[in-house]
């Protein structure tokens, strides 16, 4: 009972052992004081659970990146026959043994976190934790034990769990998230994803590279946020490889058939017309819900969003109560990514306890889409750099280019494809790099510093290219969109 509960005093207590909490947490234990995290993983409606770590590791970047070099390597066993590998084709892929060893490394991730936690002295609680007062937390356990903690300064880093449809039949009961699908232990089968961001391309993409029947449906556009040319040019891509799209449809009910399979109805919105269609596995990717809603924040006088359910916050990652703070996923207007999360949780520890008083900055962030084909970006999109700028003030140079390793292997290029949004005034400030083609997270991470330190468009035409890759294409972007040049890259 909260009486007998015992009363414990920490200088920083975090809620949520995900990227933002985790780091934040070691940081400050790192900085010698007393730190205390907690932990809970409510399981999915399908049941699917997992440890410490929280999205990125169990159910994110990591099984997702790892299932993405599953897919990868399926192209390239295509590939090595014309390098002179004899490959017996075709080759099989088996979903169970790529499943379990995904698991085990995720499981061995959930156990490092735990070691690095006691190594730091960080004491952690696996408990479900919401708020009694404003400098008090109560946690719950899986048995219902609870444990009462108070600390004088408390950050919020829940980070936020994927959306069900609330008003399509069947699609709780039946359709999986990506909560599970990484957990599967056997094959999905025939896929329908629903959804058209990240989570919904990037997913359908492996499924479809591991030679899954994957069909995609979208309701508006593909990759709303992100530059438009890029892409239809990522889903260009996808559907010339296999995966099938839906556009302006959404889905209207979801039935078990009595084989167990399941039959989706959909109504395509330019036609008005209904359509069905049987599918194994349904897979809801239509967004993430913050996790704010279970943790009682009207004791603790914490404001959100009324729109997002979001926690607001300052420059700072202030809340509404100044010695709570939140960062990463659960926090307003900040980019749903790891290492932002990260880095604001580190930065946020070194304001608290130590010298610093750095704030962290949501500009140039660079991320990669792992599509088949993948895109990274860093700055402003096109359409952006026009809207703050105005189209006489950018200059946007492009090249579609093929990658050496494509040639040999017979492979199309068609959607690689670069662009280099400037200002158009010399020296041509850089205001954003996209970038389509092999290994697009590896070649955006450098030029992302040089775009962060200033980087001009005559600077990145001084840096020397290292040959034969795809990131010296970037350092060759001579053709202006505005010139009407073709842009295609041709000789060495
Ligand atoms: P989380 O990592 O979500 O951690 C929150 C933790 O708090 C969880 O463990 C949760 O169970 C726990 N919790 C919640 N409520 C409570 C409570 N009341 N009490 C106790 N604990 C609680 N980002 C990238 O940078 N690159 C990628 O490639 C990438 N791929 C992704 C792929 C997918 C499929 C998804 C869904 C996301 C991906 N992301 C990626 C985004 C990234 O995973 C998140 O931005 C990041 O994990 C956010 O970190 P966080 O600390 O805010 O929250
Ligand atoms: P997003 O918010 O990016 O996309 C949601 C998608 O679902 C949109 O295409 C939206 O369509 C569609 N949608 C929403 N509601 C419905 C509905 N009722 N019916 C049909 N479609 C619907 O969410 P994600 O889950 O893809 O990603 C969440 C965040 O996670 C991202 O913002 C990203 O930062 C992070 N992430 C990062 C990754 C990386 O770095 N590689 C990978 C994966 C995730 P519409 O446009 O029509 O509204």
């Amino acid at each position: 009972s909260e009486d007998s509960a015992p009363l414990l005093d920490y200088d920083l207590l975090v809620i949520g052992g995900g990227s933002g909490g985790l780091a934040c947490a070691k940081e400050a234990a790192q900085l010698g004081r007393r730190v205390a995290v907690m932990d809970y993983v409510e399981p999915s409606p399908r049941g699917t659970r997992w440890g410490l770590g929280g999205t990125c590791v169990n159910v994110g970047c990591i099984p997702k990146k790892l299932m993405h070099q599953a897919a990868l390597l399926g192209g390239m066993i295509r590939d090595a026959r014309h390098y002179g590998w004899e490959v017996a084709q075709p080759v099989p892929h088996s979903w169970r043994k790529m499943a379990e060893a995904v698991q085990n490394h995720v499981k061995s991730l959930n156990w490092g976190h735990r070691v690095q936690l006691q190594d730091r002295k960080v004491k952690y609680f696996n408990v479900k934790a919401s708020f009694v007062n404003e400098h008090t937390v109560r946690g719950v356990a899986k048995d219902g034990k609870e444990t009462l903690l108070s600390a004088d300064n408390i950050v919020i880093a829940t980070g936020g769990r994927p959306r069900y449809p609330t008003q399509i039949e069947g699609a709780l009961e039946y359709g999986i998230t990506s909560d599970d699908i990484f957990w599967l232990k056997e094959s999905p089968g025939k896929t329908l994803v629903v959804g058209a961001g990240y989570v919904a391309l990037e997913c359908a993409g492996f499924l479809t590279g591991i030679g899954l029947d994957t069909t995609v449906m979208i309701r508006s556009v593909p990759l709303r946020s992100f530059d438009q040319q890029m892409s239809s040019l990522v889903t260009e891509y996808m559907a010339s490889h296999g995966t099938r799209f839906l556009r302006g449809c959404t889905p209207s009910q979801v039935r078990r058939l009595p084989a167990g399979r399941l039959q989706v109805t959909w109504e395509d919105r330019t036609s008005g017309k209904e359509d069905t269609d049987t599918f194994d596995t349904v897979l809801w990717a239509i967004g993430r819900v913050p996790e704010t809603g279970s943790l009682n924040l009207e004791k603790s006088g914490v404001k959100t969003s009324p729109d997002s359910q979001k926690i607001l916050v300052d420059s700072w990652d202030a809340t509404s109560v100044p010695h709570i703070y939140a960062i990463g996923d659960v926090a307003e207007g900040r980019p749903e990514l790891t290492p932002t999360a990260i880095m604001a949780g580190r930065l946020l520890a070194q304001r608290l306890f130590g010298p610093s008083s750095a704030l962290m900055d949501y500009d140039n962030v660079p991320t990669t889409v792992f599509t088949p084909l993948e895109y990274g970006c860093v700055g402003l999109s096109e359409e952006e750099a026009v809207a703050r700028h105005g189209q006489e003030h950018v200059e946007v140079y492009h090249a579609y280019y093929k990658p050496l390793e494509f040639t040999v292997a017979e492979r199309d290029a068609s959607q690689c494809y670069i662009k280099m949004v400037c200002l158009r005034e010399p020296p041509q400030l850089v205001l954003g790099l996209h970038f389509l083609g092999p290994n697009a997270g590896e070649v955006t991470q450098g030029f992302a510093l040089g775009i962060r330190c200033g980087a001009s468009y005559a600077q990145v035409m001084r840096t020397v290219g290292i040959h034969p890759t795809c990131s010296e294409e970037v350092v060759r972007l001579r053709i202006s969109k505005r010139s009407g040049l073709d842009p295609t890259v041709t000789g060495c």
